[in-house]
């Protein structure tokens, strides 16, 4: 286990997906009933953009970094779908400038009621504490030591009934994309109502193209497959160039909320003006 995310933290990828998560995580509310939100790979929570590993890539500049920027001028419809995101990671920070960013666990802490419960799971073990750290005492999440792959299976259903599984893997190997799909198959056998989404980053466009095709194939109803992409494949080289979620069983709302999201996302975070793209795309529909 090599991979640390704070030499990522903030950066395009983090963005679009942390507003995602919070727009869904706000849907849910709309029913009063509780629910809880699985973070199968955590992360450490909050990330030090002043430190020598975010320093070192200057990822971030190039995601929270420009979101903030460019948000004042962002469209009048745009501005209310990003304020409760926004407000999470300004509540981390002093009124001017950015010095930290949460993770997905604080982001979805954020913004839980009373009533709603986070279960986040981390296996690096310095990672996991680090993690654990910025919830002593919270009675509303439990987080644990446990490889994400085995609590997808595991931890389903939730007591609640109500849930939206984040499987966020760092996509170190390859295989990631088949875990991705065992994972989504047994989490959905034991839970078919929740929402789970699944991450992936976009490099080589073929194994993407190909986990859509076996997504297709699951035949499970309502998959939404959301991608960005920063710049243009160069050549044949694979570069991290995109980030991608598919989300099986999205709120009903999200795909008109992401028609006018993303296309304001996507001229603030690619890389040169008409550099990126989006897509919004059903792999399968809802029933
Ligand atoms: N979800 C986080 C966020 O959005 O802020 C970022 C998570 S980062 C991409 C992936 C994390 O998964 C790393 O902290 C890594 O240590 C952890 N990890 C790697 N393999 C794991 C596994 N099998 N189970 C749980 N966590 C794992």
């Amino acid at each position: 286990m090599n991979y640390r995310h704070i030499y990522h933290a903030g950066n395009f990828a983090d963005v679009a997906k942390h507003i995602i998560l919070s727009r869904v995580i706000l849907y849910m509310q709309r029913k009063e009933k509780a629910f809880r939100v699985f973070d199968t790979h955590a992360g450490i929570g909050l990330y030090d953009l002043s430190s020598e590993e975010a320093q070192k890539t200057g990822e971030w500049q190039g995601g929270i970094g420009r979101l903030l920027e460019a948000y004042v001028n962002a469209p009048k419809n745009v501005k209310p779908l990003l304020e409760p995101y926004l407000d999470v990671v300004r509540s981390f920070n002093e009124e001017e400038g950015i010095r930290q960013y949460p993770g997905s666990p604080l982001i979805t802490r954020k913004l839980l009621r009373n009533q709603d419960r986070l279960t986040a799971l981390e296996l690096h073990p310095d990672d996991f504490e680090t993690l654990q750290s910025h919830f002593e005492g919270d009675y509303q999440a439990r987080i644990t030591h446990l490889d994400g792959w085995l609590g997808v299976k595991s931890h389903m259903p939730p007591k609640e009934k109500r849930g939206v599984t984040l499987v966020d893997p760092p996509f170190e190997v390859f295989h990631e994309f088949f875990n991705h799909l065992k994972g989504m198959k047994e989490a959905n056998e034991r839970f078919s109502a929740g929402t789970h989404m699944m991450w992936y980053p976009i490099k080589n466009r073929q194994a993407c193209d190909e986990f859509r095709t076996e997504l297709y194939k699951t035949k499970i109803p309502a998959i939404l497959d959301i991608s960005l992409e920063v710049r243009p494949q160069k050549g044949r080289v694979n570069t991290f160039d995109g980030t991608g979620l598919a989300i099986v069983n999205p709120p009903y709302a999200l795909e008109q909320e992401l028609k006018l999201i993303m296309p304001w996302l996507k001229s603030v975070l690619e890389e040169n003006k008409g550099s990126g793209q989006y897509k919004i795309n059903w792999i399968n529909p809802a029933p």
